[in-house]
């Protein structure tokens, strides 16, 4: 049998397969988005539903996942990214 690798979301903290996850990653001292899941430094996973998109802000699951204040503007960053999709799909 196949083992998946599950991811949990900082947001929600349900555990998902990786390909369901956005992961965001901390290199030199640098949030990004890791698109392929590939990149080296400490990651943090989250699903994007709904849901969490309302709620990440609030919720500070950066902070928790990175054990550090996190800057606004690296969560707009992950936001972004699904707002972005959605934009491509109505287009
Ligand atoms: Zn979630």
């Amino acid at each position: 049998m196949k083992h998946i690798p599950q991811r949990t979301c900082i947001c929600c903290r349900k555990k998902f397969a990786k390909e369901q996850v956005l992961r965001i990653v901390k290199y030199n001292g640098q949030f990004l988005i890791d698109e392929n899941q590939k990149h080296d430094g400490r990651g943090a996973y989250f699903c994007g539903s709904e849901e969490c998109q309302k709620k990440l802000l609030k919720s500070r699951g950066l902070d928790r996942a990175f054990k550090e204040r996190v800057n606004e503007s690296v969560y707009q960053l992950v936001l972004n990214h699904f707002t972005d999709k959605k934009d491509d799909e109505n287009g």
